[in-house]
């Protein structure tokens, strides 16, 4: 048998081992520093409620990929799902993506449609791929920053509510106009006519059981030679050999889902991540956000950028009198959000081109791509197991 290594024991870790697995070629060893699969996907208890490091429900326009993860892990439809955005300035929350018909609801709203006039024709003919990147068409395509893609789609007004302050925020920046790779921004469409759910063009699912994905990762890794709570101690990537708990061992494949640098020992420079710091707090009541509405955006200068009520993901003890919320803060804590900036996509480059042969990157930060969310890591764990086949 053929010996891979896997480092990472997060979605993507989990997914590459059980499409090697489920090909009985492979002796696989996983190492996880963690003493747990699934990273933040795992589901944990609070107050007698399940919860999960931020939403972290399905989402996906792939019906293979869908059908691949409900097979293992039986999965609720939640097409229904709203977001909300609380804009301080109107003392208003309102659907995100911006919805056209609350415009009518805002007290700048004359301006907004005067700066809309102008940006439709910048935006005619334009196209969003299901991830949001601008397919074709319009001046978008020319834009050379996140301000500009956005204050040419909606203008000044919706842009300085909706967009301006969260994406300082999010990505610990004092000016938008650095963040020079936004096709990610827009989650979908940047003016929505028609639904308000949130992604009407995309199957929305969350897992039917209490313990949420728990049970994929444990079947997922079955056959797998797993080491929690443990990191590498040597790399050396070009001879795909590595030391694990003193023992120096030889692989024919390696599949990498942590950040590039780490395996290749920082040779191009560290990269760069926004990490993210969670409370809980449990409520006493029964349910806190308006029916089908699983999280809030802020907007504006509050630290914080999003709020999830977990019992609308979970639906598991909605006659519970309480209920369970998050708060996110960006933080220095843990490498969750790759940083959308050419230059750094750039270095991450240089690293994926120092792999040799067999040494594969995948997942979010082993692909240093913000656009990288569950789905993705399932077909990138399916794309490297084709190859390998
Ligand atoms: C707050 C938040 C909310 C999200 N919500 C959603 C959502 O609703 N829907 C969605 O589709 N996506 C969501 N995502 C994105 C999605 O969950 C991630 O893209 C996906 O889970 C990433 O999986 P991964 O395996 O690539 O990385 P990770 O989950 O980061 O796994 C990497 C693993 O490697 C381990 N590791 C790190 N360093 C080392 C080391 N040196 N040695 C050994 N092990 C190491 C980590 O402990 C971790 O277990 C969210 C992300 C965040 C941060």
């Amino acid at each position: 048998m053929k010996k891979a290594l896997i480092i990472g024991g997060g979605f993507a870790g989990c997914s590459a081992s059980h499409m090697l697995a489920d090909s009985g070629r492979w002796c696989i060893d996983l190492v996880e520093e963690n003493s747990f699969l699934g990273a933040g996907v795992r589901t944990f208890w609070k107050g007698g409620h399940p919860f999960t490091f931020g939403p972290r429900h399905f989402l996906t326009q792939n019906e293979d990929t869908y059908h691949y993860l409900k097979k293992y892990c039986p999965l609720r439809d939640c097409s229904e799902h709203q977001f909300l955005t609380y804009i301080e300035q109107d003392a208003a929350f309102y659907s995100f993506p911006i919805h056209k018909d609350d415009i009518a609801k805002m007290p700048d709203r004359d301006i907004i449609y005067r700066e809309l006039e102008n940006a439709e024709l910048a935006n005619k003919n334009v196209s969003f791929s299901p991830s949001g990147g601008v397919v074709s068409g319009g001046e978008l395509l020319n834009a050379d920053n996140l301000e500009e893609f956005w204050e040419t789609s909606v203008g000044k007004t919706l842009y300085s509510k909706f967009v301006e302050n969260y994406n300082k925020k999010m990505w610990q920046v004092d000016d938008n106009k650095v963040i020079d790779n936004f096709g990610w921004s827009p989650k979908g469409i940047t003016l929505k006519e028609g639904p308000r759910e949130s992604w009407d063009d995309a199957i929305s699912a969350y897992p039917i059981a209490a313990d949420g994905y728990n049970q994929y990762f444990d079947l997922a890794t079955e056959n797998v030679n797993i080491f929690l709570g443990t990191t590498i101690e040597k790399y050396d990537i070009p001879n795909k050999t590595v030391v694990i708990n003193s023992e120096k061992k030889k692989y024919d494949v390696i599949i990498n889902t942590i950040s590039p640098d780490i395996i290749l020992e920082g040779v191009h420079g560290e990269l760069p991540f926004i990490g993210r710091d969670l409370e809980l707090f449990v409520l006493p009541v029964k349910e806190a956000f308006p029916e089908n509405v699983y999280f809030l955006y802020y907007a504006g200068k509050e630290k914080y950028t999003r709020i999830v009520e977990y019992k609308k993901l979970t639906r598991q003890n909605l006659d519970h009198p309480t209920t369970l919320l998050s708060i996110e803060y960006p933080s220095e804590n843990g490498k969750h959000y790759p940083l959308p900036l050419k230059a750094e996509i750039a270095k991450a480059k240089k690293y994926f081109d120092d792999m040799p042969d067999g040494v594969f990157s995948i997942g979010r930060a082993g692909s240093y791509d913000y656009g990288v969310d569950i789905d993705d890591c399932i077909e990138q764990a399916l794309e490297v197991s084709e190859q390998l086949k």
